[in-house]
């Protein structure tokens, strides 16, 4: 099938389309009363729209591993027969209920274990994860339990009562006694490099533009008023004799500034009291000419406005500055999860994934273009709808405001999106991060920028063979029902700042954005999920202990621990991380990869695919020499981008 625009059909094909559309409007229906009202997301998920195979085969071999590492931390209890050897807390009908528990378990994972070898069980490393997934789907539709079934009757398991007297004898729940606790958790699983620089200044800073949320950090001409820092508290981390002003005339001041979750009610479960701070958080590069350029914490205010509740904390306070930092880490993992992941990659592709299917017909170019960059965002979505931010479910239980107020964090961030002003280059420019002489080292920006261009080279390419004139596009009425649809506040996706659409230009930058947020963002923010934050002492999303109120507060290991969850939450954080920042589903430009024909029938694409092909190379290069020359930041390898959000 060639594509086409609809203002080039016939009255018959004009008719065929409108008829087809008529059946995706109805299929791709809105509901506007979910968990996340009144944003549209999908009614129901049509069949098409389910997880692929090759998904769940890859969620199969993560799950298998996290179920080797609680399973390998309770067979230590059991004697032979399976009977728990250590049971002195539990009366019987516990024992008896943990012992089922551990069966039942260990059956599963023998379910697990039987799809994953027909794949060679290699589930250690992201390229052996491909061919495994890829044997798992042989696997499927032979004898055994359907991958879906089986994951559903885990999840079922996991969720009896003696899941926590298991963990109890274990070791695996309760307060931590010591940072080793924390370290154990990964018993069979690798453990990510930043858990042993959490603490440290630099890997602080690092942590806002490498981490998991580069997309808050932004440069200041000055300090906010109600943020007293003074030039001392900055020459003693930039060299003597640097000013504040000097610092901001420079571009080299940078402000965390987590304002947004000021009015985030606290959250009370599963133990209670939960802390979030809206911080602030300065930062600032030493001036041209200094030996060390990099990027260093000044002072950290756990509030909006200073005052006798909210003192300015500095490296220069001995171990309360780390609590400091760590309530810092607890808002940003608040921001990171529901503003930068769940609302602006998630939530806003969810909008295009409905407006496409309901206002493209097939046949439309951009359908074409798009579908792959849609691929199982609509399934992901609707887990996350139904199962992540329900009351009492994981979100509720790790994050640390309650479950509506935290949702509507999400929410809000989509409602004030203005699309077009979020362009990579624009947020950049508005963040004040694109100097590069100011900031030398942000490898999100170094990254993502030469992927924006490329993608914006391909889409323009592939958009001209269609649209050779201006006068095309305001022409085709599917496009401007499309723009409208996205736009409109009352029945659509209520989207801001997407139009005007009249020229190529304008067409260019939307798409472009459209492509870069399902890819290049959401993998900004999604796997560093796994390889940065599963270990809750290196990022916890609540806080336990409220934010100290003097910098002569004690600090040190003790007072870490008492501000960090307990272990059952810890493991419940790794799980849901290891899982959702695991799952690499396609590749960013690789649109033949799992099939036989090539993706674009149109024999006008190819050699443009080519090229945006070749271009990708080119940056997959470029990344791995930058590594070389700076603490490797390797989230952005084109060959580890998904082409759509998935997981
Ligand atoms: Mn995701």
């Amino acid at each position: 099938m060639i594509p086409s625009l609809p203002q080039t059909e016939s009255t018959l094909g004009a008719a065929t389309r409108s008829v087809r559309l008529a059946a995706a409007r109805n299929q791709y229906s809105w509901n506007f009363n979910s968990r996340v009202a009144p944003l549209g997301i999908a009614e129901s998920l049509p069949k098409s729209e389910g997880f692929s195979p090759l998904t769940l085969g890859a969620q199969v071999v993560l799950v298998l591993g996290l179920l080797d590492n609680l399973l390998s931390a309770a067979s230590r209890l059991l004697s032979s027969g399976g009977k728990l050897a250590v049971t002195e807390s539990l009366v019987e009908a516990e024992v008896e209920a943990v012992e089922g528990l551990i069966e039942e378990l260990s059956a599963h994972r023998g379910g697990l274990l039987r799809i994953a070898e027909k794949a060679g069980r290699p589930y250690a490393s992201r390229g052996l994860l491909t061919k495994a997934v890829e044997g798992v789907v042989d696997a499927i539709g032979g004898d055994d339990e359907s991958p879906l079934q089986l994951l559903e009757s885990i999840i079922k398991s996991l969720a009896k009562a003696a899941l926590m007297d298991l963990l109890k004898v274990a070791g695996l729940a309760g307060p931590a006694r010591s940072m080793d606790d924390y370290l154990n958790l990964f018993n069979m699983l690798l453990m990510p490099s930043t858990f042993s620089s959490t603490g440290d200044d630099r890997f602080f800073a690092w942590s806002r533009l490498a981490g998991p949320n580069p997309m808050v950090i932004a440069g200041v001409e000055a300090v906010p008023a109600g943020f007293p820092v003074t030039d001392a508290m900055l020459a003693a981390v930039t060299g003597a004799g640097d000013t504040l002003a000097a610092a901001g005339a420079e571009g080299r001041l940078f402000l965390c500034d987590y304002a947004a979750l000021a009015d985030v009610p606290a959250g009370t479960f599963p133990h209670g009291r939960k802390y979030m701070e809206p911080a602030l958080a300065l930062f600032a590069t030493p001036p041209v000419g200094a030996a060390d350029r990099a990027l260093m914490p000044v002072a950290i205010q756990l509030g909006q406005q200073s005052n006798h509740a909210t003192p300015v904390f500095t490296p220069a306070d001995g171990p309360i500055w780390q609590i400091a930092q760590l309530h810092v880490t607890v808002a940003d993992g608040n921001y990171h999860e529901m503003i930068s992941h769940l609302g602006l990659t998630h939530l806003v592709l969810e909008a295009f994934v409905m407006v496409t299917h309901r206002q493209l017909s097939t046949e439309h170019p951009l359908y074409v273009l798009l579908m792959p960059h849609f691929q199982g965002t609509l399934a992901i979505n609707q887990a996350a709808e139904q199962t992540l931010v329900a009351p009492k479910g994981t979100v509720d239980r790790l994050l640390a405001g309650t479950i509506e107020g935290t949702t509507k964090l999400a929410v809000d961030a989509v409602a004030g999106l203005n699309f077009r002003e979020a362009a990579l280059p624009r947020d950049l420019a508005r963040r004040k991060v694109d100097n590069a002489q100011a900031l030398p080292v942000y490898p999100f920006r170094d990254d993502a920028l030469p992927l924006w261009g490329a993608i914006e080279s391909w889409v323009r390419d592939y958009l001209s063979v269609y649209y050779p004139n201006d006068s095309d596009i305001t022409g085709d009425t599917e496009l401007s029902a499309w723009l409208c649809e996205l736009e409109n506040k009352d029945g659509g996706a209520g989207l801001t700042g997407v139009g005007p659409i009249a020229t190529l230009t304008d067409l260019v930058e939307v798409v472009t954005q459209v492509i870069f947020r399902a890819s290049v963002q959401h993998a900004a923010v999604n796997f560093p999920q796994r390889s940065f934050m599963s270990p809750t002492p290196v990022f916890p999303l609540a806080a336990y202990t409220p934010a100290p109120t003097s910098t002569g507060e004690a600090g040190g290991d003790e007072a870490v621990l008492r501000l960090l969850a307990p272990l059952e939450d810890a493991l419940a954080q790794q799980a849901l991380l290891e899982l959702l920042g695991g799952v690499y589903f396609t590749r960013l430009g690789d649109y033949d990869r799992y099939r036989m024909t090539p993706y674009f029938a149109d024999p006008r694409i190819q050699p443009l695919v080519a090229a945006f092909q070749g271009r990708l190379r080119g940056i997959e290069r470029q990344v791995g020499l930058r590594n070389l020359e700076r603490t490797p930041y390797t989230t952005l390898l084109p060959s580890a981008i998904p082409q759509s959000i998935n997981i």
